[in-house]
């Protein structure tokens, strides 16, 4: 949660660096007389750094790294057509990953790295060195969906599942990414082994361009999975330094005293797996997002029969997908979508456009299936879906039948009754292909009556809004939209009640740890372990940044580690501290004033009628009483301090904002953010 302060608080030291900048900028832009000293000249100079403190909040550290304040201060309100222009996402076109060959490589390097694990990792659980405990931290995905990251360490040694992001909240402004703070791991990179990946979803890899910058363990993932890193750190231009090694199912990982065993699972991304982590304390089986899909698309079924072995050789503790939990039944198959798309394709006569997630592979394969059976040509839209298809394509993921693809350039020379247009957007993202093509923004796409738009997915909790926004556009554009809602055109990725009890039933845990779900879900999956046998007592409930120490047979929480969120600003000014939040924040409830005052250096006296900027607060023109009041309390705060002696411009600045601050409350019952600035003459 954004920290929610008074406004009235914590300002005078929170706003000394946007002070500066304001300050800077006024000086320069306004053409103001400014002396080459004081005030200005210091605003010219480097803004003070401000430590970063950390601040507790609902349990959660919310760590401070606020390097941006003066960066963003000066700055005006972006328009939205700004913001695109800026979007990371639309910026970084950067040219394609040369995925084929690393790959090769790093599958060559992991199947060494395997043959040494097989040796070693397989067999008997031995109990380790007398007190030696595992200890498994989760750094995020507890208590939320977004973000994983789980810590295993024994003695010495530390691993690292998935590396996710999180997906900012409305009260976020101007934050793209959210990602989990790792200076836990930070501290201890020397011990870290290895980064293993279950699959290749934001919420488990989005993080890594991020956390590569500060540490630089080896990571290892399935070749989809691999395919999809190299992407993004490709963006980032990363992708020289990362250790990537490319795994396969079946195939085990030897990294200090842990070997990880990758099993195969589905999910709704191909190259899914769970992890069988065996340390001398035991085996744990970490599932990463999962169902069973008794008829996958492509692949196999999820090795439910690796998993039932593992159980029979005895696991330590099971450390589940929580994300269903709450649905009963199983989840249903991939290949259940298809036969809908088939109905809707089948004697259609109007140019058909379909948007699901990017990183459904087989989805989108179904849908290209469908469209080369009715004599369709299919164009991509979205970056993220080009990428996808680029890498599931490059490494076999994805077979495109001949001449069924045509570049989005072309699309018109195809008759519309003869077109299908894969696309972004299945979760109203603003930028995104779909969106634009619903608010006439879209270079090749103009949606009228002769469309069908087809919305294969539902919607991630909190996006319904900006989902529905979009379908109304559409069908304001005479569209005819067919959505989840009201047709089965989606399917869930993750495994339901009955699923999750089979996979308790196959893998017998003694200890049970819930992950990947908020509080309730958590809870009710544990309530779902307790009615399938496991001891109560067995089970924790955990929360971020808790230590879970387990030996051969006890469990407990011992301590914690900072743990929390970091917030980016993805147009590459960086971290976003809590400082600069709140500021945002605050900008958007209540605006701005910026009071300029002209002082004597000599002897501190006011040169010239204060002036008041606004922004966001109220409209000028309208407002000439306001002002006029505002500019007698600016001058009425100075006089005071003239007559109480007192001469620092900080004690002056203080109070005038205070004053300021006080006046328009009563007055107006707004606080919005007061800047004064002192230019000396
Ligand atoms: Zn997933
Ligand atoms: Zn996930």
């Amino acid at each position: 949660m954004a920290p929610k302060q008074n406004s009235k608080t914590k300002e005078t030291n929170k706003e000394s660096a946007l002070e500066q900048a304001i300050s800077k900028a006024v000086g320069r832009a306004g053409g103001v007389k400014t002396a080459a000293k004081g005030t200005a000249k210091k605003a010219a100079g480097k803004p003070e750094q401000r430590k970063p403190a950390a601040e507790k909040k609902e349990g959660k550290t919310l760590k401070i790294t606020d390097k941006t304040a003066t960066g963003t201060a000066g700055k005006r309100t972006k328009t939205p057509a700004e913001k695109r222009e800026n979007k990371p996402a639309e910026k970084r076109r950067g040219k394609p990953a040369t995925v084929k060959e690393t790959v090769l490589a790093a599958a060559e390097a992991a199947g060494k790295a395997a043959e040494r694990g097989g040796k070693k990792g397989k067999g008997k659980a031995k109990s380790g060195p007398a007190g030696a405990k595992l200890r498994i931290i989760p750094l995020g995905g507890l208590g939320e969906i977004g973000k994983n990251l789980t810590v295993y360490e024994y003695e010495k040694d530390i691993i690292v599942v998935d590396c996710g992001m999180g997906f900012p909240d409305d009260e976020m402004y101007g934050v793209d990414v959210v990602i989990p703070d790792i200076s836990y791991l930070e501290e201890n990179a020397a011990r870290i082994r290895g980064i293993f990946l279950t699959h290749g979803h934001e919420d488990h890899i989005g993080a890594i361009p991020y956390v590569l910058r500060k540490i630089n363990p080896p990571i290892y993932a399935t070749r989809l999975t691999a395919g999809l890193i190299k992407i993004k750190l490709e963006e980032h231009r990363l992708l020289k330094q990362a250790q990537i090694h490319t795994v396969e199912a079946g195939m085990t990982i030897q990294a200090g005293a842990f070997s990880v065993e990758f099993i195969h699972i589905n999910h709704s991304i191909a190259d899914a797996v769970a992890f069988a982590i065996t340390s001398p304390v035991g085996t744990v089986i970490h599932t990463g997002d999962f169902k069973i899909d008794v008829t996958p698309v492509t692949g196999a079924m999820a090795d439910l029969a690796r998993l039932g072995q593992l159980g029979n050789e005895g696991v330590l503790a099971l450390l589940p997908d929580s994300t269903n939990v709450e649905k009963p039944g199983h989840s249903e198959s991939e290949s259940k979508v298809g036969a809908r798309f088939d109905e809707l394709f089948k004697d259609c006569d109007k140019r058909i456009i379909v948007t699901t997630f990017a990183s459904n592979v087989d989805r989108i394969q179904q849908i290209i299936n469908y469209a080369a059976k009715y004599g369709r040509k299919v164009g991509i839209t979205g970056r993220s879906m080009e990428n996808i298809m680029r890498v599931s394509t490059e490494l076999g993921y994805m077979k495109v039948p001949e001449d069924v693809l045509v570049s989005m350039d072309r699309i018109k020379s195809v008759p519309r009754n003869k077109t299908v247009i894969i696309t972004t957007g299945s979760q109203g993202e603003e930028m995104s292909a779909l969106y634009r093509m619903a608010f006439s923004e879209h270079k090749q796409v103009d949606i009228d009556a002769g469309d069908r738009v087809i919305i294969s997915a539902s919607a991630i909790p909190g996006n319904e809004l900006t989902i529905t926004k979009v379908i109304d556009e559409l069908f304001a554009k005479g569209a005819e939209v067919i959505y989840n809602r009201i047709a089965n055109l989606h399917v869930s990725g993750h495994a339901c009640r009955e699923d999750l009890k089979m996979m308790i039933a196959l893998t017998k845990p003694k200890f049970f740890i819930p992950l990947h779900g908020e509080t309730r879900m958590l809870h009710q999956h544990a309530h779902l372990a307790k009615e399938m046998g496991v001891d109560p007592a067995n089970i924790v409930v955990s929360g971020i940044g808790h230590v879970i120490e387990l030996t051969a047979d006890s469990i407990r929480e011992n301590g914690e580690v900072p743990a929390g969120r970091i917030l980016v600003d993805g147009s590459g000014i960086g971290e976003v501290g809590s400082v600069v939040l709140h500021d945002r924040k605050h900008l958007a409830d209540e605006g701005m004033i910026v009071v300029i005052m002209t002082m004597s250096v000599e002897d501190g006296t006011l040169v010239s009628a204060p002036e008041i900027i606004t922004r966001g607060f109220v409209y000028l023109k309208e407002s000439e009483d306001l002002m006029e009041e505002m500019r007698r309390v600016v001058h009425e705060s100075i006089v005071s301090c003239e007559n109480q002696r007192i001469t620092d411009w900080s004690s002056i600045k203080s109070k005038v904002k205070s004053n300021l601050s006080g006046y328009l409350y009563k007055n107006t019952r707004r606080s919005p953010m007061i800047l004064p600035v002192i230019i000396e003459v």
